[in-house]
């Protein structure tokens, strides 16, 4: 999505700048705020199509940025998070970002995770039927039927329901929080060995369901917050 809007959100301006030029030289249209009131005039403003935003910010948290907007639009969130505070980074995925780099981030890294996420919004609808399909697996979520290729899945209906956040997320980090609410109930939040071995066993499913196929690899642990599920393949 060349020529695509981006909010940048960051009160360093050298890094601010960097990081500007750099997306401004690979095609994207570039706004720049340093502060969460100037980050939320910008967005009243002219709507981007995506926001890049640090959390740390000198007159509010930038978690203040995704509740707002989140309240307003799914406009994809990619953030800035500092090294060493998974907390933050867990607690801005739960309030709506889609995504993080870690900082110090390579320019690399930033714009892989800016087209991917600017390709999710703009790619193909859903099927009109409803199923979600990753690579072999399809999820039918009328008939409640899971298939991987010709083979159909036995899944309990626990799996069944983690696999469906799993297929509905393509390209996307899913916090084990998350993950533990949308399946077992707010109550679970914290029992983090459950999805474990639930994610385990899933795999364990998919890998025999599909010998050798890439089925098994529909998600990869993102260390101390969750699950990536892999882009959309065909
Ligand atoms: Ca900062």
């Amino acid at each position: 999505m060349s020529g695509a809007h981006l909010l940048l959100v960051e009160d360093d301006s050298v890094a601010r700048v960097a990081v500007a030029e750099n997306l401004a030289g690979h095609g994207y249209a570039v706004a720049e705020a340093g502060t969460v009131a100037e980050a939320l005039r910008s967005w009243d403003a002219a709507r981007p199509d995506l926001i890049v935003l640090d959390l740390g910010l000198p007159d509010l948290d930038g978690l203040t940025v995704i509740r707002r907007v989140r309240r307003e639009a799914a406009t994809p969130i990619l953030v800035l998070s500092a090294r060493g505070r998974e907390g933050d980074k867990i607690e801005a995925l739960e309030a709506g970002a889609d995504d993080y780099v870690t900082k110090p981030y390579g320019m690399g890294e930033v714009r892989a995770r800016v087209a991917a996420l600017l390709r999710r919004v703009g790619g193909p609808a859903g099927e009109p039927s409803g199923v979600l399909r990753n690579g072999s697996i399809a999820l039918d979520p009328v008939r409640r039927v899971v298939t991987v290729g010709h083979a159909e899945l036995d899944l309990t209906p626990r799996e069944y329901e983690l696999l469906k956040q799993m297929l509905a997320a393509p390209g996307r980090v899913l916090t084990r929080g998350r993950l533990l609410r949308a399946v077992w109930g707010t109550a679970y939040s914290d029992e983090g060995h459950y999805l474990h071995v639930y994610v385990s066993r899933l795999r364990r499913k998919l890998a025999a369901a599909d010998p050798g196929g890439d089925a098994k690899d529909l998600v990869a642990a993102e260390p101390g917050v969750g699950y990536r599920v892999r882009e959309r393949g065909d």
